[in-house]
């Protein structure tokens, strides 16, 4: 079972109290784009075995969007984090290499 802490609220549950949105981090690209990136951004989404970062909605608690990192493998969840952010804080990456050394990075 994942368990997921909500870094909104503070509330620990189980995933039945929320509500997945997919990868986290994407690049947004719109008109004006290459047809390849557009495509890209509508369609491909990295599904790996391993560190994965994720949109999570606290849908039965606060109702607000955060983010996850965890391992897809193993359901550990290495921390939640504000939507707000563009890409995986410091801390966040600092405490996934401590854990999975051979982790190849984000990107
Ligand atoms: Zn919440």
């Amino acid at each position: 079972m994942l368990t997921l802490t909500c870094p909104c609220c503070g509330v620990t549950a189980e995933e039945t109290e929320f509500a997945p949105g997919g990868e986290a981090h994407l690049k947004r690209f719109g008109p004006g784009s290459s047809d390849d990136d557009f495509e890209g951004y509508l369609f491909a989404r990295k599904n790996p075995k391993g560190v994965h970062f994720e949109r999570w909605r606290h849908a039965y608690g606060c109702g607000k969007w955060f983010l996850a990192a965890r391992d897809t493998n193993t359901l550990e969840v290495f921390a939640t984090y504000k939507a707000q952010t563009s890409e995986p804080p410091a801390d966040v990456i600092a405490k996934i290499k401590a854990k999975r050394p051979d982790w190849e990075g984000y990107k």
